[in-house]
């Protein structure tokens, strides 16, 4: 009793009493949920358990976006959940759920967990090792990272279920974690990039006490496996506010951790404009719904620091191309360290950047074997980024745009006079190097033969 009065006159303070919004206090109706999503809330609930829409989803809705996903939570365990539905798989070690399958669509089933902090489940420096303890719905609610983030949607009742005051929080279009940020931050340090990430992309400002801890425990960051960082790291990139949340780790000093040389390679100019002109691009296919790819994103990221890698190497008189090679090998293995980037995008990435000097080459029938190559359209997307920022010839770029649109005869036109490879190597790598200096371009003059 007097726990619900505190509750109502202390509306951030969080209880193990819910506060229960009814749908004349919220906007949230069924019918916004997937068919999916209210299948699975129903079936659990038909067999008795309690059964929630939680999480991103019911922010959104509350915000008046669109949600991605739908994630569900009940106190039914896996194992009770998994029999109700005909493809339901229990996926995860760590972190036990089932995936339900209806249709094209994947619900992910949670089932409510407690917060256990203590000596045996945290590393020195407080982080959370394990979660698997399952709890009562407070107790699931006061775990999760936000406010915001922490409110429960039943579909039955169309009633919003609120234990730690995350309508109030919305309604204020405020960020706020819940318990002390401090321990929470230590618990889980990717906490801290979530909030500069929601933040930006739901147009929200963060809480003071929130905000205050996050340049002090940056490098806390150093502890997270980087297996999770590419997690997050690719919402944040594809959230269509790349540009933003980019400035935003920058000045709340999150951006050093992630990827080490970010910082030094927007001190450059040139630099500065290529990731610009990169995040402004995929912003704005993503918010076409246009799809972008994470592989080409990376490469942009990185791009810098292969280029000066591979400067430095033909400084030192090592070969064009060996050298862009070995380049590229070193940047990826020093950010594998920070940033587990999967291996099939590594793979897509190496072609991005090593098609780059392959646009040089405009005669005889390279330029047409290299339209024909898988990666092509990336690649070409690619030097029109680093024309874009002043790095490659503008003038290469328009040759190939106007190359793919010609037709045969003009494309033969259009052919540079070949150059015999062997004979008139020299002579070309001279001509080459007379290109470079009066265009200011250096970093694409290799060949690859
Ligand atoms: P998005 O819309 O970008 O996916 P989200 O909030 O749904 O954002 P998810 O990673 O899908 O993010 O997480 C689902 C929910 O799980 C969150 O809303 C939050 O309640 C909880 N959660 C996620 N990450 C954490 C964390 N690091 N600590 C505590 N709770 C978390
Ligand atoms: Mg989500």
């Amino acid at each position: 009793m007097i726990r619900r009065l505190l509750a109502r006159l202390l509306p951030g303070l969080p209880t193990s009493t819910p506060r229960i919004y009814p749908p004349d206090r919220h906007p949230v109706r069924r019918e916004q949920l997937s068919s999916a999503a209210r299948t699975v809330t129903r079936r659990l609930q038909d067999e008795g358990f309690k059964a929630f829409i939680v999480g991103g989803a019911v922010r959104d809705l509350l915000l008046g976006i669109e949600p991605k996903d739908f994630d569900l939570a009940t106190d039914a365990t896996p194992e009770q959940v998994k029999p109700l539905f005909r493809r339901a798989f229990i996926i995860g070690r760590r972190f036990r759920l089932v995936h339900v399958h209806v249709g094209n669509d994947v619900i992910e089933v949670s089932t409510f967990r407690a917060a256990q902090a203590g000596n045996d489940t945290t590393d020195e420096h407080g982080r959370l090792l394990s979660d698997n303890v399952y709890g009562t719905q407070a107790e699931d609610a006061m775990r999760r990272d936000f406010t915001i983030n922490a409110l429960y949607f039943d579909p039955a009742t169309e009633t919003i279920w609120d234990y730690v005051g995350g309508v109030v929080d919305i309604r204020a279009r405020r960020l706020k974690l819940i318990g002390p940020p401090v321990t929470r931050y230590r618990e889980d340090p990717v906490r801290m990039l979530r909030a500069v990430r929601l933040a930006a992309k739901l147009g929200l400002a963060i809480d003071r006490r929130t905000e205050e801890p996050i340049n002090r425990l940056a490098s806390l960051m150093a502890n997270v496996p980087p297996a999770r960082l590419f997690d997050e790291m690719q919402k944040l990139l594809l959230s269509g506010h790349a540009a933003e949340t980019l400035r935003s780790l920058r000045a709340h000093g999150l951006s050093h951790g992630l990827l080490p040389l970010l910082d030094v390679i927007l001190e450059q100019p040139l630099g500065h404009k290529f990731i610009d002109a990169a995040l402004a691009g995929t912003d704005a296919r993503v918010r076409a719904d246009k799809g972008v790819s994470p592989a080409f994103l990376f490469a942009t990221l990185l791009w810098h620091e292969v280029l000066v890698t591979w400067n430095a190497a033909k400084e030192r008189g090592e070969r064009p191309l060996p050298a862009l090679f070995d380049a590229m090998d070193k940047v990826l293995e020093a950010q594998a360290q920070r940033i587990a980037i999967p291996r099939r995008f590594e793979a897509t990435i190496k072609e991005i950047w090593s098609l780059q000097p392959r646009f040089e080459q405009r005669a005889g029938t390279r330029p047409a074997r290299l339209l024909e190559h898988p990666r092509f359209r990336a690649a070409y997307d690619f030097l029109a980024l680093r024309a874009e920022s002043g790095e490659a010839p503008r003038e290469l770029v328009d040759w190939w745009t106007r190359f793919q649109e010609a037709t045969p005869e003009e494309r033969e036109a259009m052919l540079r006079p070949d150059e015999a490879p062997r004979k008139r190597r020299r002579s070309r790598s001279r001509n080459r190097k007379r290109h470079s200096e009066s265009t200011g371009e250096g970093a694409a003059a290799a060949g690859d033969e």
